[in-house]
């Protein structure tokens, strides 16, 4: 794939995310207004917002990542893992094309184990 069409891929995806982003968004603001007049059940309204909080959060993190790879194709970096600057696996990028990582340190990620220092 050329370049072009990953930045297609990526411009798709953020169009995506922030849309379904506006619309929580609009429901999380509904509830900060709810939660301003309501002076009991603060714990309960707590709850509820650390789910939305959540479930937004993870959609953030991708556009984050998108918006980031975006940045990396202006800057004529992208498609390199952003640990050890090795090319990311061409399959990689096609399934995920705002990931950071190469397959290596993808699962090292995953797994929680921080990577090893650049030398
Ligand atoms: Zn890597």
């Amino acid at each position: 794939m050329e370049i072009n069409e990953y930045k297609d891929l990526l411009l798709a995806k953020e169009k995506e995310l922030s849309t379904a982003m506006e619309y929580d968004g609009t429901g999380a603001r509904g509830l900060d207004a709810d939660a301003a007049h309501e002076t009991v059940d603060h714990s309960v309204d707590d709850d509820i917002k650390g789910v939305l909080f959540t479930e937004g959060n993870l959609q953030w993190k991708v556009l984050e990542q998108v918006r980031e790879a975006l940045g990396r194709i202006e800057h004529g970096t992208y498609g390199r893992c952003v640990v050890d600057g090795g090319l990311i696996e061409k399959k990689r990028l096609k399934a995920i094309p705002w990931t950071r990582y190469c397959l290596k340190h993808e699962q090292q990620e995953e797994v929680g184990d921080p990577p090893p220092p650049t030398l």
